[in-house]
């Protein structure tokens, strides 16, 4: 398994100090976060932003990575009691330290208890489905502990045996001769894979994996007012830990669709109204569709293009509140394209008797200002 160099996934020089590490750190961090970012690898790229601060901001790790670099945070930095019982080498105290806290830690190797993976599920949801919530049942492939054998890898009535190989340390230790002296360096034991024990009748049934593949029904809960993007997490739905550890997450994305007439802009929704000429000059009653039905909207007489009505508590409920937005009607002034003479015959005589006073206070001084440009543009 290759791994990036820590200095490079902060993105800092060698020489970094503290506080550029910290502040490379915090950026990422809230780049990658999964809360925030929802590229597909942001997840991967957060954790190894967190592994990479979590070594570099220790000065003890930092200086052991800097020496030995992926070995030594292999080797669990020296948990294990660091350079106890060395303190007699005088000089040589600082470097033996290293080298025995570092890579003769006792339970350096042995491989502890791992979180579960994470798993993500992309669900697509209506509009409608979003605005007023929704039980969905959703089906994930995803990996359990072996029913069998209950995830230790033996066939029932087997137990898996300790490893002869490390005689279930996890580790073996290998004596090296360096211009220093000698050396004792610890890795996980090959035999066992760091796990103590190893089975020597495989489970049947996971053929000694330990986990199965099944595809699990699980109902879950959309609350009223989610959006497009948001994530709900089932804690414990992820995959099962390792060695004792807890089960990851499941983080189901959502991705809402369109609405035909609505459109969202927070808890708002926003509707665009057309209405002819007549309507929006005369005024009028009309019926406006909201998410709960058409309702009656009135339009003043003299209703400008563009200009937007409020329905109150017609929008989406706020997340876990019963609070909901307003629908924004827009209205839009549409001209006809398509007449029969007597329309036209109608319209050519108000056009003759509106003259300028329709055009209202603003736009008739505007539109003098034109007349004069012209005039002066034409002499
Ligand atoms: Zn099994
Ligand atoms: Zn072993």
């Amino acid at each position: 398994m290759s791994k990036r160099d820590y200095y490079e996934v902060l993105g800092i020089p060698r020489s970094a100090d503290d506080n550029a590490i910290k502040s490379a750190y915090r950026k990422l961090a809230r780049q990658y976060h999964p809360d925030v970012n929802k590229a597909g690898d942001a997840e991967e790229r957060f954790k190894e932003v967190n592994e990479a601060y979590e070594v570099l901001s220790n000065a003890e790790k930092r200086q052991m990575y800097d020496r030995y670099g992926h070995a030594a945070a292999q080797s669990g930095f020296g948990q294990g009691a660091p350079g106890a019982g060395f303190g007699g080498f005088g000089g040589f105290g600082d470097i033996f330290e290293e080298f025995f806290g570092g890579f003769g830690g006792a339970r350096g190797a042995a491989r502890g208890p791992a979180r579960g993976t994470d798993l993500r599920y992309d669900l697509d949801i209506t509009f409608r489905e979003a605005v007023f919530g929704t039980e969905k049942e959703i089906e994930v492939p995803r990996l359990e502990t072996c029913p069998q054998c209950q995830g230790s890898g033996a066939e029932p009535g087997t137990q898996p045996v300790r490893c002869p190989q490390c005689h279930g340390t996890g580790e073996v230790r290998r004596a090296q001769q360096t211009i220093l002296g000698q050396f004792v360096s610890v890795t996980t034991c090959p035999r066992c894979n760091g796990e103590r024990e190893i089975v020597t009748s495989p489970c049947t049934t996971c053929r000694g994996q330990k986990r199965v593949r099944v595809t699990r029904k699980l109902s879950v809960s959309i609350p009223a007012g989610v959006d497009d993007g948001m994530r709900i997490r089932l804690a414990g739905e992820g995959e099962p830990g390792e060695r004792g550890g807890p089960p990851g997450s499941l983080y189901v994305v959502l991705s809402v669709k369109a609405h035909r007439l609505f459109q969202r802009h927070e808890n708002d929704i926003l509707l665009e109204l057309p209405v002819n000429i007549v309507q929006a000059t005369l005024g009028a009653e009309v019926d406006v569709p909201t998410l709960d039905g058409n309702t009656k909207l009135t339009i003043p007489a003299g209703t400008q293009h563009g200009t937007t009505f409020r329905l109150r508590g017609k929008g989406v409920p706020a997340l876990r509140s019963n609070r909901r937005g307003d629908q924004l009607v827009t209205v839009r002034v549409v001209v006809p394209d398509r007449i029969n003479d007597k329309q036209r015959k109608l319209l050519q005589e108000l056009g003759e008797s509106l003259g300028l006073e329709s055009l209202g206070k603003n736009n008739r001084s505007l539109f003098e200002k034109l007349l004069d440009a012209v005039g002066d543009a034409f002499g």
